[in-house]
């Protein structure tokens, strides 16, 4: 599975919200199975990802939002050490992002200018 690095804290983070009723049900699928099978293999992509492909801000498989998701990348890859093309288990991506960023002042500094953040503050993928 392609995951762009920031959506390692997004998956973590979800509670049932998404952009749109195609988007949130595409991402119901993505983190049951993720948290089925904790040992899927993600490939680290600074692209379209699995999550992109059922975004309605998906244009032509470019970020409508480009800009924002583009820093949000670069920061959370740079901390979690990871490289474009890298693969490893979901585990150890969830691990990372939960460890070196949301369990810390990383978590804010990365996603205060996103939509999501409010909700994000005080909820935590109890699934997972
Ligand atoms: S297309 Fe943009 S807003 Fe939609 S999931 Fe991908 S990065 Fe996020």
């Amino acid at each position: 599975m392609d995951l762009r690095p920031h959506h390692a804290m997004c998956i973590q983070k979800y509670t049932g919200h998404g952009y749109d009723e195609s988007f949130t049900r595409h991402m119901d699928r993505v983190v049951a199975r993720l948290a089925s099978e904790p040992d899927t293999l993600v490939r680290v992509v600074f692209g379209s990802d699995e999550l992109c492909t059922a975004c309605p801000n998906n244009v032509s498989g470019s970020c409508a939002t480009l800009a924002k998701v583009e820093a949000m990348d670069d920061a959370a890859a740079r901390i979690m050490g990871l490289r474009p093309g890298e693969e490893a288990a979901w585990s150890e991506l969830k691990d990372r992002a939960g460890r070196l960023i949301l369990a810390g002042p990383e978590f804010e500094k990365i996603c205060k200018n996103c939509q999501w953040y409010e909700l994000c503050l005080t909820t935590h993928t109890d699934f997972l």
